[in-house]
C-alpha cells in the first residue's frame, strides 16, 4: 500500500517509512493512496474471529508491502496477549439498544494501549528488519505518556524519553510512566509546566542535527498506524451486534479526531455505519463546526475529561481532505487559514457531506458528573467522564431507537478516581494488574527547564547517539 500527504507536496511512501516519519514533510498527514473495500460476505466471514486474528485481518492490506506484511498475526497476538480481559474489548449492554464497548482492559487503562501496543511492536520489527534505533520524545502532561512507554519498554531498538512538568501530573499518572522498570525507558520531571516541556520536545525536532544524530522519531496520534490500528474495534464491535446485516452508530469522546476517524475508515472499508456522533466537553470546536461548517480556534479551558481538552483536533486533517475530493492544494489553503486567522469555513458541499455522516454534542463537567451519577444508578456502572460524554451524546443524538448505539469507553474510571468518587459516592478500585501502583519504585530523573541539559541527558542516554561531528 501506497500513502499520499493530505496537502499534496510531500512524497508518496510505503507503510514502514511512514509508520517511522510520522507526519510528512509538506507538514500534512498520511492517508492511504486508496481504501481498501470488504465485501459483505467478507465482513460477515470476520465474525467468527478472536481480537488477535481481526487485527490482523483487518491490517492487512494497509501493510502490503511492508516488512511486517508476512507475519501480522504473530505481532497482533504479542500486542494483545497482556490484555486483562479475555474479550480484550468486551461489549456492555446498558440499555434497550445502548452498548458500551470497554477500551480500557490495556496496560494502562485507557484506549490508547489498543493502538501503541501493536505499533509500539511494529518500530522494533521495522527497525530491527533495517539495522536501525530511533530515539523516541515526547512531552505528557497525563495520558499517552505512560501508553506510549507500556508500548516501547524493553525494545532494543527504541530508546524513550518521556518529560512531564514536576508536581503536575495526578499520582496514577505518574506512577504508571515512573514505575516502568526497563532500562530503555527514560522519565524526566521538569522544572516547568506541561508547555515548557512541549516547547522543549519541538526544539529538539527543530534541531536538525539533533534530530539526526539520535534519530528522533514520535508515536503521536498523528501517526497513520495508530489510526489503523484503532479500526480493528469498530469491526469487532458492529459484528457483535448484527453487522453488515444491521447497521449502527458509533458515539466517540472526542480530542484529537483520531480514534473517530478509524471508525471513518471502516466506514470506507464497507462496514455499515450510519452515524458518527462526536462527544466534546466544553472545549466545543467539534460540536460548532458540525453546527455551522466553521473551524473556529478559542482558548482551552481544564475539564474533568483532561484527554478532550484541546484547541484543534489535528487527525480532522484526514477527514477534510477526503471531502474535500483529495484536493491536497485546497486542505493546504484551509490549513493556512487557521494559522493565520485562527479560523477556516469549509466548502458548503464539502460541509453537506461531513455532517451525513457526523453530528456532534457537547457536555460540560456538572452534566459529565450527572450521567456518571445517573448511569451508576440506573445500571450499576462506573463510568469514567470521558465515557460519560459519549454516553451522552449517544443519547442526545436523537437517532432512530432501533439503530444500536455503541459508546466507546475510552478509560477505566479507576483512571479519574476523584470524578467518580465525587458523582457516585464510591472510589473506583484499580484493577489487580496494578493493584500495587502505589507501592512500587518509581524512577526518573529532575531536571531543570533548561534545554541544553535536557538535550545533554537524552544524547547520554540514547543508544541510538552519533557522537556529533
Ligand atoms: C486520547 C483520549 C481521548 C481522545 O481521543 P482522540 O483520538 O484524540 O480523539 C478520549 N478519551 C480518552 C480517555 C483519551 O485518553
Amino acid at each position: 500500500m501506497r500513502y499520499v500527504s493530505t496537502r499534496g507536496r510531500a512524497p508518496d511512501l510505503g507503510f514502514d517509512d511512514v509508520l517511522l516519519s510520522g507526519l510528512a514533510t509538506d507538514g500534512g498527514l498520511y492517508v492511504p493512496a486508496k481504501w481498501p473495500i470488504l465485501t459483505r460476505a467478507e465482513i460477515a466471514g470476520l465474525a467468527s474471529l478472536d481480537y488477535p486474528a481481526l487485527a490482523a485481518r483487518i491490517m492487512a492490506p494497509f501493510v502490503e508491502g511492508s516488512v511486517l506484511a508476512g507475519d501480522l498475526e504473530s505481532l497482533t497476538r504479542a500486542a494483545y496477549a497482556s490484555f486483562t480481559h479475555k474479550a480484550v474489548a468486551p461489549l456492555k449492554q446498558i440499555g434497550a439498544n445502548d452498548w458500551l464497548v470497554e477500551l480500557f482492559h490495556g496496560p494502562t487503562l485507557a484506549f490508547k494501549d489498543y493502538a501503541l501496543q501493536a505499533v509500539g511492536l511494529m518500530f522494533d520489527r521495522v527497525l530491527k528488519a533495517r539495522s536501525s534505533r530511533v530515539t523516541i520524545v515526547g512531552a505528557t502532561s497525563g495520558d499517552t505518556g505512560s501508553a506510549a512507554i507500556e508500548a516501547t519498554r524493553g525494545k532494543d531498538a527504541v530508546d524513550i524519553f518521556i518529560l512531564h512538568p514536576e508536581g503536575r501530573t495526578s499520582e496514577v499518572q505518574r506512577r504508571q510512566m515512573t514505575t516502568v522498570d526497563a532500562a530503555n525507558v527514560h522519565n524526566i520531571a521538569v522544572k516547568g509546566t506541561f508547555d515548557d516541556c512541549q516547547d522543549m520536545v519541538k526544539a529538539m525536532f527543530a534541531d536538525t542535527n539533533f534530530r539526526g544524530d539520535l534519530n528522533l522519531s514520535a508515536v503521536n496520534s498523528i501517526n497513520w498506524a495508530r489510526i489503523m490500528a484503532q479500526v480493528v474495534y469498530y469491526f469487532w464491535a458492529a459484528l457483535a451486534v448484527g453487522a453488515p446485516y444491521r447497521s449502527v452508530a458509533f458515539s466517540v469522546p472526542t480530542g484529537n479526531f483520531g480514534n473517530v476517524f478509524a471508525g471513518f475508515v471502516a466506514q470506507r472499508m464497507g462496514l455499515p455505519i450510519a452515524k458518527f456522533i462526536v462527544g466534546s466537553n466544553s472545549n466545543d470546536i467539534l460540536t460548532r463546526f458540525f453546527e455551522t461548517g466553521a473551524m473556529t480556534q478559542q482558548g482551552v479551558v481544564a475539564t474533568l475529561s483532561p484527554s478532550m481538552d484541546i484547541q484543534v483536533s489535528s487527525n480532522f486533517e484526514r477527514l477534510l481532505f477526503e471531502n474535500l475530493h483529495r484536493d491536497g492544494a485546497a486542505v493546504s489553503r484551509l490549513m493556512d487559514q487557521l494559522k493565520q486567522s485562527g479560523s477556516y469555513r469549509v466548502p458548503d458541499e464539502a460541509y453537506q457531506a461531513m455532517v451525513a455522516g457526523f453530528t456532534g454534542r457537547r457536555l460540560d463537567d456538572a452534566g459529565t458528573k450527572r450521567i456518571i451519577g445517573d448511569t451508576y444508578k440506573s445500571t450499576g456502572e462506573l463510568i469514567d467522564p470521558h465515557t460519560a460524554v459519549g454516553l451522552y451524546a449517544a443519547r442526545a443524538a436523537n437517532l432512530p431507537a432501533e439503530l444500536p448505539r455503541l459508546t466507546l469507553a475510552t478509560a477505566h474510571p479507576a483512571k479519574f478516581p476523584a470524578a467518580v468518587k465525587d458523582a457516585t459516592g464510591i472510589a473506583p478500585a484499580l484493577p489487580a494488574s496494578l493493584a500495587d501502583l502505589f507501592t512500587r519504585k518509581e524512577r526518573f530523573t529532575v531536571l531543570p527547564n533548561d534545554l541544553a541539559q535536557v538535550k545533554a541527558f537524552v544524547r547520554a542516554h540514547a543508544r541510538s547517539a552519533k557522537a556529533p561531528a
